[in-house]
């Protein structure tokens, strides 16, 4: 099978390019490392089956190596500190660049996914977030960059579907965590490893009561391929992520102890429209494709913290 992975240099665009090429399939990754750098994918470079392509597909969707079966559209900006910063470029992606993965999909007569996300529920009125709730998001905050391009995204989607009969899913992704995520890309897991390896306070927003599940990627990709991979689904639309429920003070209390320092804390203010909860409704993940987040968080964690401590080692050895 030829896959396509627009934002295949990312966080989880690389572990999904990863897992495509070990089963033995075709790997096309579409980046414009507008927030990432070719360190995910350089591993990936000479692999025979693996191919690059340097582009924005806000621009244009660019002339591919061979026919897609399948496009994984997850180029995006993800993290709070990056689409305050491009926000336009947020909104383009989701929006105009959903649009053209849809018509290259439709022309190409291959099957797209996109990725969208828990943020499409806002500040949820409805706990646990199913697939039925509409959400709560302000369309004018900070946030809405973000949250309103994927909800565009997601009508870019389903009007493909419905005007064109194509084969559109998509997957609502709550938080995830694991190795490859930046340093300094500003959520919650990377920023306190990377405090607590360097010894110093958890920067913990509000009074951190507020809550989420947190996913570890592996888990993530495998829902994300099973989904990928279904023969006709009575959903097009599915939530993925854990659903055990913690809030940002044992998130930081657990990656302290996992690193073994004490935890001290300094409390900022909570962003705006910062979510107060959120954790996944996952019947249906669990149904339609018999699948289960199975890392427990500290396992999780525990390989996350290896996996930053081995990139500071590299990089002190530089
Ligand atoms: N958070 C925090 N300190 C940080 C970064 C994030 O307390 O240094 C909080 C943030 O306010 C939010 C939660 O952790 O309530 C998850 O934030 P993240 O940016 O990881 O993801 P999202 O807000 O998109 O769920």
């Amino acid at each position: 099978m030829n896959v396509v992975i627009t934002g295949g240099a990312g966080f989880l665009g690389s572990h999904l390019a990863d897992a495509y090429l070990r089963d033995g399939d075709c790997v096309t990754v579409i980046d414009n490392y507008v927030t990432s750098d070719g360190s995910n994918i350089g591993h990936l470079l000479e692999h025979q089956h693996f191919h690059f392509v340097q582009a924005d597909i806000c621009v244009e969707f660019p002339a591919l190596p061979e026919k897609p079966d399948l496009i994984l559209h997850f180029a995006s900006p993800a993290s709070p500190i990056d689409y305050a910063q491009i926000p336009l470029e947020t909104l383009a992606v989701n929006g105009p660049g959903t649009q053209r993965c849809c018509k290259a999909a439709l022309a190409y007569g291959a099957r797209v996914l996109f990725a969208s996300t828990s943020e499409i529920y806002g500040d949820p009125l409805e706990h646990p977030q199913r697939e039925t709730y509409w959400g709560n998001v302000n369309s004018v905050g900070e946030r809405s960059c973000y949250d309103e391009g994927k909800r565009f995204g997601e009508a870019v989607m389903a009007a493909y579907r419905r005007a064109h009969g194509l084969d559109a899913r998509m997957v609502r992704i709550f938080n995830t965590y694991g190795p490859r995520m930046r340093a300094n890309d500003g959520r919650v897991v990377p920023t306190f490893i990377a405090q607590a390896l360097d010894g110093a306070a958890l920067t913990v927003f509000g009074d951190g009561t507020q809550t989420r599940s947190l996913c570890y990627v592996d888990d993530l990709i495998e829902g994300i391929r099973r989904f990928a991979a279904l023969p006709n689904p009575a959903h097009f639309v599915v939530n993925l992520g854990a659903d055990h429920e913690v809030t940002v003070l044992e998130i930081a209390q657990r990656i302290a102890r996992a690193c073994n320092v004490d935890l001290r804390v300094e409390h900022r203010p909570l962003p705006p429209d910062d979510p107060t909860r959120r954790r996944p409704d996952l019947s249906r993940a669990r149904e339609l494709l018999g699948w289960e987040p199975r890392t427990p968080l500290e396992i999780g964690l525990q390989h996350t913290i290896d996996w930053f401590r081995s990139k500071r080692r590299s990089l002190t050895c530089l």
